[in-house]
């Protein structure tokens, strides 16, 4: 294992019955960085975070979170980790504040001025009971807790899914802030935009394993770029080999309409072989992250020979808040 590595996970298999939740699943998260594990419902998030805590014992495969054994240094090791589930429980009898607290003990402690700070930003009344929490305050007695914390690691599960927008731009600063302080993070969702600006690094889950992973530029990099343009002449379709998804219609004036997607990594080819056309006018849009996340849950279906790109299929709105479906699950 790298010494950078705070989380350290090769081939992890776990099956429910016969249902395989994570299927040969790498993960590797680098110290001082915040990760961003990205993939829809039922994509075994989860799992794997609970494996990470110790919670649940694998299959098969490998496990290293700070260097021990999730499963046997248990105890050990959350001195050092700080978890935020996505639903969170609370004693229904303890009030908020006495939660924290004892939260944080498990951890040697708060950082007081760090707790008394993020009460007043996340707006949370520590005295109320577990009981009158709603979920969102629920979520953000675990967040303070945790981020009072001078953990080392801190596992976030979906941890805004209770908070509003608001709250969700108070949770980007905090997380900010604790990655300048050197936390290492993993953080989980199945929405893009939660983790697009926080993360140094993501991992996209889908059906129980990692099917990309990288920085957000190398992720864009693999994304495609819109090309929208007018020629003069209509090209022959085998001379726009290099493209994707080529759409090619009348112009409203003259001339013919060309919608179409390349690789990053072509685009110079492109425009050479748009060129001889008579290029009347051009737009090009860089490659959204979502263009490429859909991609990716769409290979099963449609093997990508330059068919739909996703955007054009149903749930529009929820494609364009980021938002993973959850059709990849509920297809297997
Ligand atoms: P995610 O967190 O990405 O939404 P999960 O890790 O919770 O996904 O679940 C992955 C899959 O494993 C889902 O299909 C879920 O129904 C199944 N699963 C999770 N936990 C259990 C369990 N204890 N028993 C049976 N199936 C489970
Ligand atoms: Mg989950």
């Amino acid at each position: 294992m790298g010494a950078n590595r705070v989380i350290e996970v090769q081939g992890l298999r776990k099956s429910f019955g016969k249902f395989k939740a994570l299927n040969g699943l790498d993960l590797s998260v680098e110290q001082g960085q915040v990760h961003g594990f990205l993939g829809p419902n039922g994509a075994g998030k989860s799992t794997t975070i609970r494996v990470l805590l110790g919670l649940l014992k694998a299959d098969g495969g490998t496990a290293r979170v700070l260097g021990g054994d999730p499963w046997k240094d248990v105890v050990e090791l959350h001195r050092r980790l700080a978890y935020v589930p996505g639903d969170v429980s609370l004693w229904p009898g303890m009030s908020g504040g006495e939660a924290i607290d004892l939260l944080g003990s498990l951890r040697g402690g708060l950082n007081e001025a760090r707790r008394a700070e993020l009460i007043e930003r996340f707006e949370l009344d520590p005295t109320k009971r577990g009981r009158q929490y709603s979920k969102g305050n629920r979520q953000k007695v675990a967040i303070v807790a945790a981020l009072a914390s001078d953990a080392e690691l801190l596992i976030l599960d979906e941890p805004t899914s209770g908070l509003d927008p608001l709250m969700e731009n108070v949770f980007q600063e905090v997380i900010g802030e604790a990655k300048a302080r050197g936390t290492s993070v993993l953080l989980s969702s199945h929405i893009l935009a939660e983790v697009e600006t926080l993360a140094d690094r993501l991992s996209i889950i889908r059906d129980g394993s990692v099917v990309e992973t990288g920085t957000l530029a190398d992720l864009r990099g693999h994304a495609r770029t819109a090309i929208h343009a007018v020629l003069d002449r209509a090209p022959e379709r085998a001379a726009l080999a290099t493209l994707h998804e080529v759409r090619l219609e009348a112009a409203h004036s003259s001339g013919v309409r060309l919608e179409a997607t390349a690789d990053a990594d072509r685009i110079g080819d492109a425009m050479l072989l748009l060129a001889p056309y008579g290029i009347a006018s051009l737009t090009v849009e860089p490659p959204s992250l979502e263009s490429l996340f859909l991609r990716l849950y769409e290979t099963d279906r449609d093997d990508d020979a330059g068919g739909g790109d996703g955007a054009s299929g149903g749930g529009g709105e929820r494609q364009k808040r980021g938002e993973l479906g959850g059709d990849a699950a509920a297809s297997r």
